[in-house]
C-alpha cells in the first residue's frame, strides 16, 4: 500500500488544489511507494498568501520569542530522528548510516543554532556623526522567502533554508525536488504543532509546475537554491521582472589532491569513502571526484583505493551493514551510467567498478534498483568530459601530477569551485594551496567536514544560507 503526502499550507496539510499526484519511487526496487501532490500555480499562490499573511506577526516577534519556536523545533528533530531518517533513507536511498548516524543528529544542532543566532539577526550598528546626528542600522528580514532544494539531502538542506531564514524573522515558502519529497513533507505534518500557521510552507511537485510560479511571484522577497547550474541559470531568468535577491548554491567537481608526503593511512580513505563513494553514492555537491595524486604515492595510493573499494556494500539501504545506496531516481541512473560509456570511448583506463543496475547488488531482492558500483577511471588529460562534468554518482577520476604548480593548474582548470582536498604533512604546501585554490571550501587532511558558509565560486554558485544572509541592513540618521 502507497503512502501518500500532503503539501503544508497556512499550517493546513493539503492535496494539490487540483488533486493530482506524482509517484514517489524507492530506488533501492524501482517501485513506487508512496504519492506526493502534483501542486500548480493556484497552490503556489496559496503559499504566498500564507506566509505574507504569517509575516507581520513572525517578524515582530522579539528574538528569544522566535528562539523559543526554532527550538521546540530542534525538539521535534530529535524526537522524531528515527522515523525521518528511515523515510529519507526509502525516499532517496541514502544509506541509513549517513541519514540516522549524520543527518538527523545534526538537524537538531542546526536549529539550536539558528535559535541562538536569532539574537543576531537583531543587532544592528551605530554610527556617530557628532553631536546631535546619529546614524543607526538595523537589521531587517526580507519577507517571504523560498527555498528550492534538491534530491539528494533534503532534510538538511530543509534546514539550512528553513532555519535562518527564520531566526531572521522572514516567513519560508520551501520547495521540495520531486524525486524525494515525503521526508520534508513529513516534516511539515510534524512541524505544524510547534510553529504559528504560515510561518512554513511546503509545496511539493515539478519545478516547472509549482516552482516557477514560486519564482516569478511578487509576493517572494528572497530565493535561495540549491541544485543543478541549469536549473540556476532558469530561475536566475524567471526572477529577473523582479529582481530578486539570489543565492545560488549548485554543483561542483571538487579536485581532491594527495601529495607524495601525504600520511597515506589517512588520505586513502579521504579520498575513497569520505569524498566519493559512501556519502550518497557521489550524489553530492562537493564530492571529491576528481583525485590528483603525486607520482610517487601514484601506485601505492591506487592499490589502496581498489581494497578499501571492495569493501563497499550495495544493498537494502535502511541496512547498517551497506555502506553504499542506489542513484535516485531512473533518470539519474541513464545519465550516471552514461558516463561509464563516455570515459571509455574518451580512452580513461577503467581501474575499477563499470557494473551497474542488477549486475552491481548482490541481493536479488533489489535487482529492479538503480545501482552503480563505486567506479574509478584514470586518465593525464584533465579535458575530459569525465574530469570536467559533474557525473553526480559514484564515478571517479584519478590524474596524477609532478610539481605543486601543475596540481594548482589543473585543480583549477574546471568550470566549478565549490570545495577541494588537500593530503599533505607540509604546512607551507597546505597554506599555498589554500590561497591557490578557486574554491569556496578547502579541507586540508580531512574532507567533507562542512562548515557554513557553504559557498562556491564560478558555476558553483554565490550566495549561502545563514541568519544574516537572510537579513538586509536599514540606514536611519537622526538629527535632533
Ligand atoms: P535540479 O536543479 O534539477 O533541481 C533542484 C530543485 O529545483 C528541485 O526542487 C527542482 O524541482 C527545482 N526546479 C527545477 N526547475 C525549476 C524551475 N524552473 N523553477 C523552480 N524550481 C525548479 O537539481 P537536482 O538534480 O535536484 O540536484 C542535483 C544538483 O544539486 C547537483 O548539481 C548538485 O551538485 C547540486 N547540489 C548542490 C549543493 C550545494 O550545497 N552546493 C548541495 C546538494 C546538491
Amino acid at each position: 500500500m502507497t503512502r501518500e503526502y500532503s503539501n503544508l499550507i497556512g499550517g493546513e496539510t493539503r492535496p494539490a488544489a487540483d488533486g493530482r499526484t506524482l509517484g514517489s519511487v524507492d530506488p533501492a526496487t524501482g517501485e513506487v511507494w508512496a504519492t506526493i501532490p502534483r501542486s500548480g500555480a493556484e497552490d503556489a499562490a496559496a503559499a504566498v498568501d500564507a506566509a505574507r499573511a504569517a509575516f507581520p506577526a513572525w517578524s515582530a516577534l522579539p528574538a528569544p520569542a522566535r528562539a523559543h519556536h526554532l527550538r521546540k523545533v530542534a525538539g521535534v528533530f530529535a524526537a522524531h530522528a528515527q522515523e525521518l531518517a528511515e523515510l529519507e533513507t526509502r525516499d532517496n536511498g541514502r544509506v541509513i548510516s549517513e541519514t540516522a548516524g549524520r543527518d538527523l543528529p545534526g538537524m537538531t544542532y542546526l536549529w539550536n543554532n539558528a535559535a541562538a543566532e536569532c539574537a543576531a539577526a537583531a543587532e544592528g550598528r551605530s554610527v556617530d556623526f557628532g553631536p546631535g546626528s546619529l546614524g543607526v542600522t538595523r537589521r531587517e528580514p526580507y519577507g517571504v522567502t523560498l527555498g528550492i532544494i534538491p534530491w539528494n539531502s533534503p532534510i538538511s538542506t530543509f534546514s539550512a533554508k528553513a532555519a535562518f531564514a527564520l531566526a531572521a524573522g522572514n516567513t519560508v515558502i520551501i520547495k521540495p525536488a520531486e524525486q524525494a519529497t515525503a521526508s520534508t513533507l513529513r516534516v511539515g505534518e510534524l512541524l505544524r504543532e510547534v510553529l504559528p500557521p504560515g510561518t512554513l510552507n511546503i509545496v511539493s511537485g515539478l519545478g516547472e509546475e509549482a516552482g516557477d510560479p514560486l519564482v516569478r511571484s511578487r509576493g517572494v522577497n528572497k530565493i535561495s537554491l540549491t541544485g543543478s547550474v541549469q536549473t540556476a541559470k532558469i530561475i536566475t531568468r524567471a526572477s529577473a521582472d523582479s529582481l530578486k535577491p539570489l543565492a545560488l548554491e549548485l554543483g561542483g567537481k571538487s579536485p581532491n589532491i594527495v601529495f607524495a608526503d601525504a600520511d597515506l593511512d589517512k588520505a586513502a580513505p579521504g579520498v575513497t569513502t569520505q569524498a566519493i563513494f559512501t556519502p550518497n553514492a557521489g550524489q553530492i555537491c562537493y564530492g571529491g571526484s576528481r583525485i590528483l595524486i603525486q607520482r610517487p604515492v601514484y601506485a601505492e595510493m591506487i592499490a589502496r583505493m581498489k581494497a578499501i573499494a571492495a569493501e563497499i556494500r550495495l544493498g537494502d539501504p535502511l541496512s547498517r551493514a551497506t555502506t553504499m545506496g542506489p542513484i535516485v531516481s531512473a533518470e539519474q541512473f541513464e545519465r550516471v551510467t552514461s558516463y561509464l560509456e563516455i570515459g571509455a570511448k574518451e580512452g580513461a583506463e577503467l581501474v575499477f567498478g563499470g557494473r551497474s543496475g542488477a549486475d552491481a547488488v548482490a541481493d536479488p531482492a533489489y535487482a529492479g534498483g538503480y545501482w552503480v558500483e563505486p567506479t574509478l577511471f584514470a586518465t593525464e588529460d584533465n579535458s575530459l568530459r569525465v574530469c570536467q562534468e559533474e557525473i553526480f554518482g559514484p564515478v571517479a577520476v584519478v590524474i596524477p601530477f609532478d610539481t605543486e604548480e601543475e596540481a594548482v593548474a589543473i585543480a583549477n582548470d574546471s568550470t566549478y569551485g565549490l570545495a577541494a582536498g588537500v593530503w599533505t604533512r607540509d604546512l607551507g604546501t597546505a597554506q599555498r594551496m589554500f590561497r591557490a585554490l578557486e574554491t569556496g571550501t578547502v579541507w586540508v587532511n580531512t574532507f567533507r567536514k562542512v562548515m557554513f558558509p557553504l559557498e562556491g565560486t564560478k558555476d558553483s554558485g554565490y550566495g549561502h544560507d545563514s541568519v544574516l544572509a537572510y537579513t538586509r541592513e536599514k540606514a536611519g540618521i537622526f538629527e535632533i
